[in-house]
């Protein structure tokens, strides 16, 4: 059996990072860090527009407080507010370690690290290198993973976390080359598993951002956190849904609809194209819905609005955001300097996961905490961004989180042993599980059933929302829990097996997705990026609380938490 003292699934900003805090406090201790993809493939390796820091490099008036009050405003009063303390405080400590790694941010003129503006943001703080500000850190934390010593296991799926009487003691894995199966045992396991995008049809994110970490720790039967706030961005490139960075309109790019007018003034007078993404989002959808969309031919009533950077001209584009640029005119021929851009709302981020406290130990319900278990990142919910994400704040989390995490891991590791674990009876378990699938006599295709699924959720549980909808989404997504029972795979092999891999995504896509649209369904209000056309208002005397959803196969229960108010009182949300 393979052992570790902490094994962290994730390879991205927040399970690097946090590898190289824990072997940073205690460099005797055997860390591991397992991806389905090479870890510099993660998500985070895509993230454009920056990181939000409050340096006072461009605004000097800028502050953690000011800061913190514009999160907690984002997340419409849902975010914890001790955890969002810590992310502010920490944020400009996090930005010179990182630099210190050799991050090769943007600079100002007299060399101190630039900022610009972002949605939702009082002041200029948010950092950033060009538009390829993940690339920039992702390579450098990858690097001090070697440095540190370590170990990586690259293209291994981990299908299932070990949790036996309220520990979690390991994983098991999937080597994706030859089919091996592996049992891992830790002290400590950590979860950083990322986002979800690919439960819907239209998503800025990779194809890996399959939730398998919701999945894995819901199955286990632990709860997940504030699941039905899911982010669309305003601006995914039209059809694609590829992202175009917030970066573009915080260097100062305009939204326009078929009549050439600048709609945001209708919706956010005071912050126009930067206001809140939730905002941002159903303003682009209502100016469709009202036929002041566009159509590929330029015409009136069409399925996208314009993103219009022409006035910026060719130098700014060029030095700031070349990487939007470059995406416009690699997929769809167009040259920004002298076209709009073709612009709709994507599924961008996930708000909710795996509910941890404010050291990232992960909660086992409203009340009591899981021994050995951890998260952060984009897959843990410490809840910094309640049921609106601003822009930037996402790397920030996985960085301030990513430590926070790794600190708390290497002081609780110390005096612990390392658990026993019935490797045959896991192993087993797996290879049956596998077997199973591949010998299913089924009549469909992985493709189709996820096809219907991500059709689904984007029609039943999209920008806006009603009970009448999400009752038939739900409903539908019955049907594919049983169509997946009959997905048949053509791939018998061991080598390589991607359809067997998608096969097990597949299935936590569907786990995801019926817990979006159950805690969506039984929140009867609107608040942040959860829009009901039933209930148009915020309601705080009911729902100032988080969800908790716990799987099972009959069905979901539901819990409700209170929320950490400890700067700032709720108040009317307009921008
Ligand atoms: C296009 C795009 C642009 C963005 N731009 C910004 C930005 O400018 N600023 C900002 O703040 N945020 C941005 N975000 C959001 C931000 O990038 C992400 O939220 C963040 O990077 C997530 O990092 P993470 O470490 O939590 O997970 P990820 O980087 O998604 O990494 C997840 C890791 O988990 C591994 N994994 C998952 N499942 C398994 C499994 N079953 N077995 C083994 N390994 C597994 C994956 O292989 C991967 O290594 C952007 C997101 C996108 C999609």
């Amino acid at each position: 059996m393979l052992e570790h003292d902490v094994i962290i699934v994730g390879g991205g900003l927040a399970g690097c990072r946090a590898a190289v805090e824990i072997a940073r406090t205690d460099p005797n201790l055997k860390v591991a860090v397992v991806a389905k993809t090479h870890p510099i493939r993660s998500h985070s390796v895509a993230a454009q527009g920056g990181m939000a820091s409050s340096l006072q490099n461009v605004d000097p008036e800028d502050s953690w407080k000011a800061h913190a009050f514009d999160t907690v405003k984002g997340s419409d009063y849902l975010a914890d507010q001790d955890a969002v303390e810590i992310l502010t405080r920490e944020a400009p400590g996090v930005i010179i370690d990182l630099e210190h790694m050799g991050v090769l941010f943007s600079r100002l003129p007299d060399g101190r690290i630039a900022q610009r503006a972002f949605g939702g943001h009082s002041h200029r703080r948010t950092c950033y290198a060009a538009d390829k500000t993940g690339h920039a850190i992702l390579h450098e934390l990858v690097n001090n993973l070697r440095r540190y010593g370590v170990h990586t296991y690259q293209e291994w799926y981990v299908k299932r976390l070990i949790l036996e009487e309220g520990q979690a003691k390991g994983v098991v894995m999937y080597r994706m080359t030859d089919g091996e199966l592996a049992v891992v045992r830790a002290k400590a396991v950590m979860f950083a598993t990322g986002g979800y995008g690919r439960v819907y049809n239209t998503t800025s994110n990779d194809y890996a951002s399959t939730g398998d970490g919701l999945a894995m720790t819901a199955l286990a039967g632990l709860p997940l956190e504030d699941m039905e706030f899911v982010q669309f961005h305003p601006t995914g490139l039209y059809p694609v849904g590829v992202l175009i960075s917030e970066a573009v309109r915080g260097e100062g790019a305009y939204l326009i609809n078929s009549d050439g007018e600048r709609f945001m003034a209708r919706y956010a007078p005071s912050r126009m194209e930067l206001a809140p993404r939730d905002i941002t989002s159903r303003a682009i959808s209502l100016e469709i819905r009202a036929g002041r969309g566009i159509h590929p031919d330029g015409s009136a009533g069409g399925p996208f609005a314009y993103l219009d950077l022409r006035h910026m001209g060719r130098e700014k584009i060029m030095s700031k955001i070349p990487f939007a640029w470059e995406e416009a005119h690699r997929l769809l021929g167009i040259d920004a300097v002298n076209q709009p851009m073709p612009v709709r709302p994507t599924v961008h981020y996930s708000m909710g996961g795996i509910p941890t406290n404010i050291s990232g130990q992960v909660r086992s319900g409203a009340g009591g905490l899981v021994e050995g278990f951890f998260a952060a990142g984009e897959a843990a919910c410490v809840s910094v961004h309640g049921a609106n994400r601003l822009g930037s704040n996402s790397l920030l989390e996985c960085v301030v989180y990513g430590k926070v995490t790794g600190a708390t891991i290497a002081q609780y590791v110390q005096n612990r042993k390392l658990p026993t674990v019935d490797e045959k009876r896991y192993i087993q378990e797996a290879e049956e599980q596998i077997q199973a699938l591949l010998e299913r006599p089924g009549q469909y295709r992985i493709n189709e059933v996820r096809q219907k699924f991500q059709d689904t959720m984007t029609e039943y549980c999209g920008v806006f929302r009603s009970a009448e909808l999400m009752q038939t989404g739900l409903q539908k997504l019955e049907e594919l829990q049983k169509q997946y029972q009959e997905v048949f795979l053509d791939d018998k092999g061991k080598s390589w097996n991607t359809e067997l891999v998608e096969a097990l995504e597949l299935r936590n896509l569907l786990v995801v997705g019926q817990m979006i649209l159950t805690a969506a369904l039984n929140r009867k209000e609107s608040r942040g990026a959860h829009a009901r056309e039933d209930f148009t208002d915020r309601d705080d005397v009911n729902f100032l609380k988080h969800t908790l959803a716990y799987y099972s196969p009959a069905g979901i229960d539901l819990d409700y938490m209170p929320v950490a108010i400890t700067m700032f009182e709720p108040q009317e949300r307009k921008y």
